[in-house]
């Protein structure tokens, strides 16, 4: 059995107090969330913090609510908390899905958001939800704020903009267009339990019902070393009028914008034939969910 490193183990009431504590450990303190990651790479012997700091007696952290036409997601907040969300099921449904397909009851009952975000997996559940839905995160550190949009924040596998002593702290997500749908469907090779072999994310907002797209977002995952934009279907399908035919090109079209490799859990030619097929899937899921939606109505 693997044994964890040995390790010093705060637990700061407040946030000022987590920031003084990663400043003053300069590199050597790692936040600890629901652990799920972390945990796993420390008895890999991956990771060897000096020292964890916990963020679960932070009550502001795990607040889930609208802050006008936005909704504000604490990055404690629980992956079970997202899908038995009501703000969350109905301002941003794409994202209950993404967070019910994660892992098993189990585990979304201790893994966060946050940490979901921080590892920066290529393969993680949450990303492509939220890049579809514009989101952006603040990061704080002592004495300092900033916010990123999340199409900025990952660099690679394990690595994003963030710094060593920085702490997300929440998840924005602006209010949502009328007429605005979208979807996320992840292919495993098991219902659950499974990471994904692809996923995808779709949004799509209409001018009008009936209308042509307005506004289109086509994110893949697993299929690359971070999740990335179909750049290529979104711009074919911006101002078209929807159909299967139209979504069966943008499809074509997301498949060369992927760059998948071979794996343990599936070849690179499968992937981007499923690339394909969920694309076409999710933009048909979404299109069906833009018609008739009010403004600033749910997803
Ligand atoms: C059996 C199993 C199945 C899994 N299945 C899936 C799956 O289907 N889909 C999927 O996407 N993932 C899956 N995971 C991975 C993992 O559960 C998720 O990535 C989870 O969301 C991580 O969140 P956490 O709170 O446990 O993070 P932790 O493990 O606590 O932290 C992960 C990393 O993020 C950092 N961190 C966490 N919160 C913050 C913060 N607020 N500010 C700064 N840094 C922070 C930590 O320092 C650490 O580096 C699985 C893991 C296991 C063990």
């Amino acid at each position: 059995m693997l044994l964890l490193p040995k390790f010093d183990y705060e637990e700061p009431k407040s946030l000022q107090e987590a920031l003084r504590i990663l400043s003053e450990l300069k590199g050597t303190a790692k936040v600890i969330a629901g652990g799920t990651d972390l945990i796993v790479n420390m008895k890999k012997g991956v990771l060897a913090p000096r020292c964890l700091v916990s963020l679960r007696r932070i009550g502001p952290l795990r607040a889930v609510g609208m802050k006008k036409t936005a909704v504000e997601i604490g990055s404690h907040a629980t992956v079970s908390e997202l899908v038995s969300s009501g703000v969350i099921a109905s301002a941003a449904p794409v994202l209950a899905r993404a967070a019910a397909s994660l892992g098993s009851p189990l585990i979304r009952n201790r893994a966060t958001i946050g940490g979901n975000i921080v590892t920066a997996r290529p393969a993680a559940d949450l990303p492509p939800a939220l890049m579809v839905l514009e989101a952006k995160v603040e990061l704080k550190g002592r004495g300092k704020k900033r916010t990123v949009p999340l199409d900025g924040f990952f660099k690679g596998p394990g690595s994003t903009v963030m710094n060593e002593d920085e702490v997300l702290t929440k998840i924005v997500i602006p209010g949502v267009p009328a007429f605005t749908g979208a979807d996320y469907v992840k292919l495993g090779h098991r219902a659950a339990l499974e990471i994904a072999i692809v996923a995808v994310a779709s949004r799509i907002t209409l001018d009008k019902p009936g209308g042509s797209i307005k506004d289109v977002r086509i994110v893949l995952s697993s299929v690359a070393p971070k999740a990335v934009h179909a750049v290529s279907a979104e711009s074919f399908l911006l101002g078209q009028r929807p159909s299967d035919e139209l979504f069966a090109g943008a499809a074509q079209r997301a498949m060369a914008d992927a760059s998948p490799i071979d794996d343990i859990r599936g070849g690179a030619a499968y992937r981007r034939e499923m690339v394909g097929v969920l694309t076409k899937r999710t933009l048909r899921r979404a299109f069906e969910e833009a018609r008739g939606r009010e403004a600033g109505g749910a997803l």
